[in-house]
């Protein structure tokens, strides 16, 4: 009896516990849908990342005699036909805990009637759900989640059965679309298990012991860039964290970030959309469809350390998270701008755009969150870009404009003998002047 391996966002086939539980019901048919809830809000980035995946996988699969089935269409009808074409005995993934894959997961349940579906496993160390304080409430503080998050512990790797297991293959399918178009100046990550294995180990082995001193520095790569390997399952997070020593602590705590934020999702499942602390969005914001936001957008604000995260974002589909603060800060405390506009361009644009990292990362800097940076600490854009970018390397790298500028003076172009140079914008607004607003608007509406 055919078992199917619906795979989503745990495109690997090394240490995947479902694969385990498929292949112990019989032989594996893999099998991807392509969802179209799930590919409309995706940008060009996220979509190319995805099908090259995709296409890795597909390669990987043909090594030990298989190969992806790909189908097209809501799952709640694709999967249960395919079930009752091969005849399968149950369905097995890794489970989902975001609130559309929670609901779509119920559904293919119930339509699948008679045929199990097998949750094993899911996208984290610690599925969301399981780490609750005492009292058996959510957490929604991380420095005491942190802490027991580490006393719970996580399994170790499942290890591989790709090359012992018996492959479906005789099954039709629509095959992995083509890349949509995308920007030529755009640079994507490798797609797929093998890239993320490499660039961990790379990772691990020259840069990891400098992370706690390098993290917050954009000029250097001193992060380990997985995050996009972590969206889409081409690494467990168990993987990484079973390279970590005690002295590794500062990356830990930053994998728990994630942890942190699926299971604030898990538990206040309005949290991605809606302000957890509700008095914020009475705020007075400008509207989002202005030129303000366009120029954010465009990295033309004339605020160096901004704008060349905005470019960043253009080029790489991926932002240092140090300048992800700054530039959200930006948009929302200078602009005075929805958070949720910031964060649905953030999604548009960022290969790993994950809605619970994202969305509460948003809320993180909008001070509207569960553990909220407070509101009154507002990024200065000019101290943020000495400090983190003393050099200017960064700002240098993606704004062309203040290429010639030597030194720490590209975070001031103002302040030049000679003034902004030919083709960098003036500042779009007074820093000062829009903090004093934000502080205004803030204590208007605080409780
Ligand atoms: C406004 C804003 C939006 C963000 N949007 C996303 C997003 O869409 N997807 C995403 O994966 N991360 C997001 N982050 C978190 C963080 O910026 C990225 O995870 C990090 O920059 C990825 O680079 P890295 O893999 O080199 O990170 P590293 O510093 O090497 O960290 C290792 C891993 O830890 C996790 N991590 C690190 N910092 C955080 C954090 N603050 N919150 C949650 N997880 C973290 C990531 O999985 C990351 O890959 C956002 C942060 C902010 C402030």
């Amino acid at each position: 009896m055919t078992s199917i391996l619906w795979f989503r966002r745990d495109l690997r086939l090394g240490d995947l516990p479902s694969l385990h539980a498929a292949a112990a019901d019989g032989p594996v048919l893999a099998l991807f849908v392509l969802d179209d809830l799930l590919r409309k809000p995706s940008g060009a980035p996220r979509l190319a990342y995805l099908y090259r995946s995709l296409r890795a996988l597909d390669t990987d699969l043909r090594q030990v005699g298989g190969r992806l089935v790909v189908r097209r269409g809501d799952p709640v009808s694709v999967v249960p036909r395919l079930a009752r074409e091969t005849s399968a005995s149950s369905v097995h993934v890794s489970a989902d805990f975001g609130p559309y894959g929670r609901r779509r997961d119920d559904a293919v349940d119930d339509a699948l009637g008679a045929v199990p579906l097998v949750r094993t496993g899911s996208p984290y160390a610690v599925r969301p759900g399981r780490i609750v304080k005492r009292d058996g409430t959510p957490f929604s503080v991380f420095s005491p989640f942190y802490r027991a998050w580490c006393e719970h512990g996580w399994p170790a790797a499942a290890g591989s059965i790709a090359a012992q297991t018996e492959w479906v293959t005789d099954v039709p399918d629509t095959g992995v679309p083509n890349d949509p178009a995308l920007p030529p100046e755009l640079e994507l990550p490798a797609a797929g298990e093998a890239a993320a294995l490499a660039r961990w180990r790379e990772y691990r082995d020259d840069r990891l012991a400098g992370y706690a001193d390098r993290r917050n520095r954009p000029d250097q790569d001193g992060t380990s860039r997985m995050s996009v390997y972590l969206k889409y399952g081409n690494i467990h997070p168990r993987t990484l964290l079973a390279s970590l020593g005690p002295a590794d602590d500062a990356f830990r705590r930053e994998l728990a970030w994630r942890e942190f934020y699926a299971s604030v999702l898990f538990h206040f499942p309005g949290s991605a959309r809606e302000y957890f602390r509700p008095e914020l969005e009475r705020m007075t914001y400008s509207p989002s469809a202005s030129e303000s936001f366009e120029k954010w957008k465009e990295g033309r604000t004339g605020y160096p350390i901004v704008d060349a995260g905005m470019r960043q974002l253009r080029r790489q589909a991926w932002v240092h998270n140090r300048v992800r603060m700054i530039v959200a800060s930006f948009l929302v405390k200078d602009l005075h701008i929805d958070w949720r506009a910031g964060a649905r361009h953030f999604m548009q644009h960022l290969v790993d755009g994950d809605l619970a990292s994202n969305n509460h990362g948003w809320q993180w800097v909008a001070g509207s969150g569960t553990d909220p940076a407070p509101f009154f600490r507002i990024f200065n854009p000019v101290t943020q870009g000495t400090k983190f970018d003393p050099n200017g390397d960064y700002v240098r790298r993606f704004v062309p404009e203040l290429r010639g500028v030597e030194g720490p003076m590209v975070h001031t172009p103002w302040d030049l003998p000679d003034g902004v140079p030919e083709g960098y914008p003036e500042r779009m607004v007074d820093h000062a002047t829009e903090r004093r607003r934000a502080l205004a608007d803030y204590e208007a509406v605080r409780l």
